[in-house]
């Protein structure tokens, strides 16, 4: 076989002329942090999701900060998946409280409600369920399990701008937190949005991110704000999104539905490729309605001839680039030292966490690059 001639990277953001001119005008203004962009920024996502209220923030891991702060003490549990990003587990160990590691599906990687209510203790407080690879956790199950406990449901949303369970866009009812970090389905270079349905806990988010101050800066400075400045009501941090970033999220957000009718394209062609190729899994869709965005296309190894790290290792001599979602949170060293006993009831986790990557997945590449992918794999197993 030919090796294609450049790199092929895991993941490219999609960034064109109009996003690079919202940006560059914003620039231009005389207002360059948060202010009317992020704003606007705001309002769309609502539109888009259905979402009541949007608070934009410098990351997802800051806007999942914001929240823990506000829903959190020390001693509380917050049960999480332990396929997941390891932000989930560090803020919830930055407040004092204890992240509980859940198994999940083999098939899906989604943490489900009979694999989290074993789990529950006196001390739980949080469900945090990822909508892994951009498909929807089984939220009717998740709300009903809150619900039973009287737990709160927060989804991590990172991989799900442009997911739907059950005919609801992600982010319509609850807390979701997306992040548009430049891997996923759209991108500020580094941002997160907190959607919320609960006013009050959204009036937390938004003292949080900006010093505990109940007003932005933008109030204080327009020609219709007060000119004086507010006081701090508690101590917080400075997670804001500036509008320079805001305006590309903007910009973003109009091609997020062209996007994500890409992503699902290449999806499909991937999921062809591989009906005939033994060794490669890719995960299985979850039974209940949904449209998933198709953030990653994520695959388990099993083979005799390779480990995960050699097959990947082959694959970039052949000019393909992949990616790990995730090394399970419970196999940081930090987590391992302090947690040494969760890897026994995580045996799905562990098995997938073994053999798991993820292929290039992005609007921009063509249907010649999945082609090579597809012969790039076959022609290291052969
Ligand atoms: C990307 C990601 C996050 C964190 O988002 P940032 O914007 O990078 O802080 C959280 N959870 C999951 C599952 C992610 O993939």
């Amino acid at each position: 076989m030919s090796i294609r001639p450049d790199f092929l990277p895991f993941s490219v953001p999609g960034i064109d002329e109009d996003d690079i001119a919202a940006v560059t005008a914003v620039l231009r203004s005389g207002w360059i942090t948060t202010g009317a962009r992020a704003a606007e920024f705001e309002a769309a996502v609502c539109a888009c999701t259905g979402a009541a209220n949007a608070c934009v923030l410098t990351s997802g891991t800051a806007g999942w900060h914001c929240v823990a702060q506000a829903l959190l003490k020390p001693g509380d549990e917050v049960i999480m998946p332990a396929m997941t990003w390891i932000s989930d587990a560090n803020v919830v160990e930055l407040l004092g409280a204890t992240p509980v590691f859940c198994d999940v599906d083999p098939d899906t990687l989604l943490m489900t409600p009979e694999l989290a209510e074993p789990l529950i203790t006196e001390k739980t407080r949080i469900l945090l369920p990822v909508h892994y690879a951009g498909a929807p956790v089984d939220l009717d199950g998740f709300r009903a399990l809150a619900k039973k406990h009287n737990l709160i449901l927060i989804e991590d949303a990172a991989h799900a701008i442009g997911t739907a369970y059950k005919g609801a866009p992600i982010g319509k009812t609850g807390t979701a937190i997306f992040s548009l970090h430049p891997i996923k389905n759209i991108t500020t270079a580094e941002g997160g949005i907190v959607a919320t349905d609960d006013p009050d806990l959204f009036a937390a988010v938004k003292r949080f991110k900006f010093h505990g101050i109940a007003k932005d800066a933008w109030d204080r400075y327009s020609k219709k704000g007060s000119g004086t400045v507010s006081g701090v009501v508690e101590p917080g941090l400075k997670y804001n999104l500036p509008d320079t970033l805001a305006a590309l999220g903007t910009s973003q957000l109009k091609k997020l539905d062209a996007f994500n009718a890409r992503r699902t394209a290449l999806a499909d062609q991937y999921d062809a490729a591989f009906a005939d190729i033994p060794e490669i899994l890719p995960l299985k869709a979850p039974p209940y309605p949904h449209v998933h965005a198709h953030h990653l296309y994520v695959v388990r190894l099993d083979s005799p001839k390779y480990t995960r790290d050699a097959f990947l290792a082959a694959l970039r001599e052949k000019n393909i680039g992949t990616g790990i979602h995730f090394k399970p949170a419970h196999t940081h060293p930090y987590y391992a030292d302090k947690y040494p006993d969760a890897t026994n009831h995580l045996p799905n986790t562990n098995w997938s966490g073994d053999r798991l990557f993820s292929l290039p997945l992005f609007p921009a590449m063509t249907d010649s690059d999945i082609q090579d992918v597809v012969s790039a794999i076959k022609d290291t197993l052969a």
